[in-house]
């Protein structure tokens, strides 16, 4: 399957009073054409910046990528020129944020904000606008597209403006969607809709899509491979399956045991994650998970954990599984079943 996008070893880093915060560790990961790749993880484990990272955004906000790759459709962006990564943004990559209240501006009319895009980034009359626009808010689903068409954010519901944030994302036609938190802000049944709209609308223009999302629920319903983050790295990656039915990674393991499922028995309780990430303005040198970790040994304090495979797509960062370190689970013989 070729490559759409291919992140390659990013480093980012952002300049503060307090120093400098190593944001985005090393990261690296691909989407293939046509799949959503969900980047998992808490807050402020680095996915929202690789997002920002890859949309040529960091700069803005006393960011700056240290180091890496970030390479889509065989353009390298980190090295673009200004001009043409805001060439690329909202034509080829769209980006569809959190909250469509902050996203759109609410002195304009929504035909206007569609528009916009289309004017910057195509050649085109008023006219053939105009008729994009209605089409793009039929396809999202918007009932009287016309009317909406003249109406401002504020005549619309929470709902109706994520799906008009979509419309503008997708108004140029891009390969590549970036979605971050696209349905945090919405109630579930909104939320459910919003997916079902994303993933027809993928399906049939056979779109990529990166997903930043901390719900799980949202991964297993719309991802095909997904990427756990931890302190600005990758510890986990594998096929939605893979992570779901047979997690490696005790950051991973301990993530899907904090969330409600509907198998959950009556006398099982959610467990949280004791602890707390680490501070990444001096993140450690070994393992990001070792201070919460009830596996963590010497070597993990010392030395980050190199990738370890399980199949072609899945691998997981742990010193568990490093063969150099042969025979150390059986060392936590009666603790297991807190974790596999
Ligand atoms: Fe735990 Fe060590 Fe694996 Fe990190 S490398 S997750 S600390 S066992």
């Amino acid at each position: 399957m070729s490559h759409i996008l291919d992140v390659d070893n990013l480093q980012v880093s952002f300049t503060t009073y307090g120093g400098e915060v190593q944001a985005v560790r090393g990261v690296s990961f691909h989407v293939n054409a046509g799949e959503t790749l969900a980047i998992v993880g808490e807050s402020g484990s680095g996915k929202s910046v690789t997002a920002q990272a890859i949309m040529g955004m960091v700069s803005t906000k006393n960011g700056q990528v240290k180091d890496g790759e970030i390479i889509f459709k065989g353009k390298e962006l980190t090295t673009l020129p200004k001009k043409k990564i805001q060439a690329l943004r909202g034509s080829e990559i769209g980006m569809i944020f959190q909250d469509p209240m902050t996203s759109l501006n609410p002195t304009m009319k929504i035909g206007k904000q569609i528009e916009e895009g289309l004017f910057k980034h195509q050649k085109i009359s008023k006219n053939e606008a105009k008729k994009k626009t209605i089409d793009l808010l039929k396809l999202v689903g918007i009932p009287a597209p016309e009317r909406r068409y003249r109406q401002y954010p504020h005549e619309c519901s929470g709902g109706m403006r994520q799906r008009i944030v979509i419309a503008i994302a997708l108004a140029c036609d891009p390969s590549l969607i970036i979605a971050d938190e696209p349905t945090t802000a919405l109630d579930v049944t909104i939320q459910a809709q919003i997916l079902d709209v994303l993933t027809a609308i993928q399906q049939e223009r056979n779109m990529s899509i990166v997903l930043i999302t901390h719900d799980l629920g949202v991964v297993a319903e719309v991802a095909d491979r997904v990427a756990v983050m931890y302190a600005g790295v990758v510890v986990e990656s594998g096929s939605v399956d893979e992570i779901f039915e047979n997690p490696q990674h005790p950051y991973t393991i301990k993530l899907l045991q904090s969330v409600p499922s509907s198998e959950l028995a009556e006398s099982q309780r959610l467990v949280p994650i004791e602890g707390t990430p680490p501070d990444l303005f001096s993140p450690p040198q070994g393992c990001p998970f070792a201070e919460r970790c009830p596996f963590a040994m010497e070597v993990c304090v010392e030395y980050m954990p190199e990738e370890q495979l399980f199949s072609e797509n899945h691998y997981a960062k742990c010193w568990l599984h490093d063969p150099r370190a042969a025979g150390v689970k059986e060392q936590f013989a009666g603790k297991e079943e807190v974790l596999w």
